[in-house]
């Protein structure tokens, strides 16, 4: 089993399973050309592609187009079925940073295809997570900033009110179609920036005043 922290490593919850949006920020939306949606885009992602802020991301032999994808994770509390946006929210516990990392020329293929993203998204180092820091202790105005750095230089930065579908409204939705249970984790999309990486590349990522993430590629 997975665990993810709090800040102060007091609390862990075993992660059940890692829920992620797509095409979440218009920007990021117009980069691949795709059109916004009416209903969030949902995919899954095992907990054993999950790894720690600090450890290092491995890039897959089958693949020559490794993305960083840096978004608004959500640590889901309580178990809810098909709730509503109060309810959805009293069900966030905490909120982190994470790391979609996404192999875009799979991705492609696949899409083209009509078939289903997985491999392009599953494989093990692909979610990477920072700590959580409980939403009793700080809860998002969405004027805080999303971004990430490769080798010190910006490469995504956003404010969160540029979400299309916002963490309540996400999570209701989600538990309309999947029970939501106490450790699931929700990546919530990525803004606009997002490019290709090479082995060496280092990664610093944050949202003020919710979280910091490093990683390296390798
Ligand atoms: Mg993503």
């Amino acid at each position: 089993m997975k665990k993810v922290y709090t800040h102060d490593k007091k609390r862990s919850f075993e992660v059940g399973k890692i829920v992620c949006v797509g095409r979440n920020y218009m920007d990021h939306i117009k980069e691949l050309g795709h059109q916004a949606e009416e209903k969030p885009v949902l995919f899954l992602k095992p907990t054993s592609a999950m790894i720690y802020s600090g450890e290092k991301v491995i890039y897959p032999s089958f693949s020559s187009n490794l993305h960083h994808e840096i978004e608004l994770v959500l640590l889901i509390g309580k178990k809810i079925t098909d709730v509503s946006i109060e309810e959805a929210s009293k069900a966030i516990f905490g909120f982190g940073i994470g790391l979609d990392m996404t192999l875009r020329d799979l991705q492609n293929q696949l899409k083209e295809k009509g078939n289903p993203w997985t491999i392009s998204k599953c494989f093990d180092t692909s979610a990477v997570i920072s700590d959580f820091i409980l939403k009793e202790d700080y809860d998002l105005n969405f004027e805080e900033i999303i971004s990430l750095k490769v080798n010190g230089k910006i490469r995504q930065k956003e404010t969160l009110n540029k979400m299309m579908f916002k963490p309540d409204e996400l999570v209701s939705y989600i538990s309309s179609r999947m029970t939501l249970e106490e450790g699931d984790l929700i990546f919530t999309g990525t803004p606009s920036g997002v490019s290709n990486l090479n082995k060496g590349d280092k990664l610093e990522g944050e949202i003020t005043n919710v979280a910091k993430i490093e990683t390296e590629i390798v």
